[in-house]
């Protein structure tokens, strides 16, 4: 049961959840991250580390937000791995 990033990582970038990651299964989307959930060992160090409480398991995702489980399971294999945490993205 992975774990999944959801809707209120949208423009955090502060990337606090990366560091703690033992498999660096967290990828670098253009405006939130997400989680390869074929990569994810389900260790749950992750959640707590979000300052907006964007990740869940996937079995506690809030229903309005059922359609991020697919988008990471989508777009985590398109993005590149981010395994430090960096500054957020200034806006151009
Ligand atoms: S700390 Fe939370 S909001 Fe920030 S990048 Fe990680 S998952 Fe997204
Ligand atoms: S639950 Fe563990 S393995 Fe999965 S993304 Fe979070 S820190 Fe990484």
């Amino acid at each position: 049961m992975p774990h999944v990033v959801c809707q209120p990582c949208f423009a955090c970038k502060y990337t606090d959840c990366v560091v703690v990651c033992p498999v660096e299964c967290f990828y670098e989307g253009q405006q939130i991250l997400y989680i390869h959930p074929e990569e994810c060992i389900d260790c749950e160090a992750c959640a707590p580390e979000c300052p907006v409480e964007a990740i869940f398991p996937e079995d506690n995702v809030p229903a309005e937000w059922e359609a991020f489980i697919e988008l990471n399971a989508e777009m985590a294999p398109q993005c590149e791995v981010l395994a430090e945490k960096k500054e957020p993205l200034v806006d151009s």
